[in-house]
């Protein structure tokens, strides 16, 4: 099954997609969790994305696309993906549209204030990318990773400023993929406002799994 995870930042897109690889194997393909290995590693890639990513801003189209492209080409992603965090632009989905055929779009809906409160608080793991929060769900051990034992830290791009420049730049470049995803009948919307565990069994429910 080819999914595509669509929703503003803070959403719990990442965190869903964790839980929903345990129940139809395929890849989890984020692209902010590549972006943000190439700039751990300091790679060529990770430079030059990340002031841009830092601040909050879209790395350009035709960097990410070739991107999703390569990592798609992958044997792993043949039969299947959830693709989270793309595509964010129209031009990312046209571009996406002739490389690869998905089966749904799973639209993330809930508001800006839901959105706010998660990011702030929220801990990430630097080795494997899983998501915590200070609030909604502590690691076992502050400041260690309970999947892979790794250090967790808040990311720049969870700063306040940041996090209002990318709802900005969700609300102008992406929220328009609901429609352009609606009218081709592809969009599953799904109500994330309530705590993760309830959020996969609305996902089962609405994609019939
Ligand atoms: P979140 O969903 O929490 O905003 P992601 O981890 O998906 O974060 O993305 C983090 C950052 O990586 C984005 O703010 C953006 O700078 C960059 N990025 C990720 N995916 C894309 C994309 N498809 N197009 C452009 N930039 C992207
Ligand atoms: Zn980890």
């Amino acid at each position: 099954m080819k999914l595509i995870f669509l929703g503003p930042p803070g959403a719990g897109k990442g965190t869903l997609a964790a839980k929903v690889v345990d129940i139809i194997k395929v890849p989890h393909i984020s692209t902010g969790n590549i972006f943000r290995s190439a700039i751990a590693a300091k790679t060529p890639l990770g430079l030059k994305v990340k002031s841009i990513i830092d601040s909050g801003r879209l790395v350009d189209d035709e960097t990410t696309i070739a991107l999703v492209r390569e990592r798609l080409g992958q044997d792993d992603a043949a039969s299947g993906y959830i693709l989270d965090g793309f595509p964010r632009t129209i031009a990312q989905a046209l571009a996406l549209a002739d490389f690869s055929e998905v089966d749904k779009v799973v639209n993330f809906d809930i508001p800006d204030a839901g959105v706010i409160e998660r990011l702030g608080g929220r801990q990430t793991c630097r080795e494997c990318g899983t998501n915590f929060h200070l609030v909604f769900g502590r690691p076992k051990q502050e400041g260690v990773c309970d999947t892979c034992g790794g250090e967790l830290y808040t990311r720049d791009d969870d700063r306040e400023d940041a996090i209002r420049r990318r709802l900005e730049v969700y609300r102008e470049q992406t929220a328009p993929l609901i429609d352009h995803y609606r009218k081709q009948g592809l969009l599953v919307d799904i109500d994330a406002r309530p705590d993760a565990g309830e959020v996969v069994a609305i996902f089962r429910k609405n994609l019939g799994l």
